[in-house]
């Protein structure tokens, strides 16, 4: 697992909020680069106010109203809270300038003239901001007011706070990346220990489960989920095992009748009669695998589920020509009863209905034992039906459910010696599952049985 679920959520998680921080923090330096702008722009506006009331122009010549107490004041205010003035020409020659400049001289842009606008520029090797405002003399400009105000602190202030912001930048990344590391790993720990147990679980332990930690969350769903399919495919692998043993036991009884057969025949020299005997009863036993290969196939091409293609079908007419078929291929009276007047279609594979009736009709004639009173009856009440029903031995209440499994036979159709296989209601259910019919059974002791099978309205 070189980049684990873990790493990918850290890395992930990490670079949006790496991003998120990012944007947070160029707009914090934005906002205070603003607002210290602002600020000194607010009181460069303040000094010029002060000092445009402080100048005197007369004959083309400006000067300061009160020069000494003026250089006073700005000698005072030197170290604390520096204004540079310079007073120039038209042409930005310099008129004045306050004592504080030294040997500077602050710059004149012609181009900036007729804006309020400051700006940042330097003065020797500091920083200031500047503004510089037309001074006019009965509607003439005779020159140029230009003032600027110190920009250090506030440089230095956007200084640190931009290296506080990238110093900070990296180790909160970096504590944000390990703690998401560590908690997206706890997290998914509960996930490792699932994968673990589930790689333990064999053919051979599928009674284990996943530990269940009892939480209702995701995991826990999961660890359900899991849990409900290992169950789910235990108890397949234990249906799977039983029918096996049922096939190879079923298989084997008449291939001990015909190794019995034989064996007796050759034994000793027989009588053609005796012969035809022994050999009919080998042919019998011979019978007996074959029916049951054919419905042992049956069923398997079911569980394939090959027989999904559905087509609409008219149940009465289907149902009175299979009725004919069935009376006749069988030798005995199957009557077609229709409980309505109207043609019924029902969606459905007809080969699949064709083999499901011939089964429960076939297993009617064979447990009615020659009573007449076999019916095919087709209706519509919800939903479309059809009921095959006998008069024959009926069936044990308690076996209602059984005669279903594969292989299970009734002990007094083993006793009476009725031919079956025990294959054929599997098959019969297998093929009503498949085709989305509902199937289901009435019957009472030696009263009869009623089979139905009920279309769903969709089909
Ligand atoms: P088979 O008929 O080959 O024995 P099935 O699977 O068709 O196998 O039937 C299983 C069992 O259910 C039968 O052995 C029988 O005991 C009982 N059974 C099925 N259909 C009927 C019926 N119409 N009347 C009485 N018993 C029935």
């Amino acid at each position: 697992m070189s980049t684990s679920y873990k790493e990918r959520i850290a890395r992930r998680l990490t670079g949006v909020t790496a991003l998120l921080f990012l944007c947070v923090f160029i707009l914090i330096y934005l906002v205070a680069n603003f607002t210290v702008v602002r600020n000194i722009d607010r009181d460069l506006d303040l000094e010029i106010e002060k000092h445009q009331d402080e100048l005197v122009i007369a004959n083309g010549k400006i000067s300061f109203l009160h020069s000494n107490e003026w250089e006073e004041m700005e000698h005072s205010q030197i170290q604390l809270n520096p204004i540079f003035i310079e007073i120039v020409d038209v042409e930005g020659k310099s008129m004045d300038r306050s004592p504080n400049l030294r040997e500077f001289h602050l710059s004149f842009l012609p181009q900036k003239s007729h804006t309020e606008e400051a700006w940042t520029q330097k003065l020797g090797s500091r920083e200031v901001r500047q503004r510089q405002i037309p001074l006019v003399n009965s509607g003439k400009i005779e020159g140029y007011l230009l003032l600027a105000k110190s920009f250090e602190d506030a440089r230095e202030l956007l200084d640190n706070l931009r290296n506080v912001l990238l110093v900070i930048y990296p180790i909160l990344l970096i504590t944000l990346y390990l703690s998401m590391r560590y908690l997206a790993g706890k997290s998914i720990e509960p996930l490792e220990k699932i994968s673990q147990k589930t790689n333990q679980i064999t053919q051979q332990n599928l009674g284990e489960r996943v530990p269940d930690l009892g939480t209702n969350d995701e995991i826990g769903q999961l660890t359900l989920a899991i849990n409900s399919l290992l169950g789910r495919l235990e108890q397949a692998m234990q249906r799977e095992k039983q029918f096996t043993s049922d096939a190879s036991h079923e298989l084997r009884t008449p291939l001990s009748v015909l190794r019995g057969t034989l064996e007796v025949l050759i034994r000793k020299e027989r009588s053609a009669s005796e012969y035809e005997e022994k050999i009919k009863t080998a042919l019998g036993s011979i019978d007996r695998m074959s029916a049951m290969l054919d419905q042992l196939l049956a069923l398997a091409r079911v569980e394939n589920g090959k027989n999904l293609v559905q087509e609409e079908l008219e149940l009465i007419t289907f149902l009175e020509e299979l009725a004919d078929k069935f009376s006749s291929e069988q030798q005995q009276r199957i009557t077609f009863q229709s409980l309505v007047g109207m043609p019924i279609y029902v969606r459905t594979q007809e080969k699949s209905l064709e083999m499901i009736l011939t089964n429960l009709s076939e297993n009617a004639v064979k447990y009615s034992e020659g009573k007449e009173g076999i019916f095919l009856r087709v209706g519509k009440k919800d939903k479309a039906f059809i009921e095959v029903e006998d008069a024959g031995s009926g069936i044990n209440p308690e076996h209602l459910e059984k005669i279903f499994d594969p292989f299970f036979r009734e002990k007094e159709a083993l006793d009476k010696g009725i031919p079956g296989t025990g294959l054929g209601l599997a098959i019969v259910k297998k093929l009503a599952e498949e085709s989305a019919i509902q199937l289901s059974v009435t019957s009472k002791k030696n009263k009869g049985s009623i089979f139905k099978l009920e279309f769903s309205p969709s089909s």
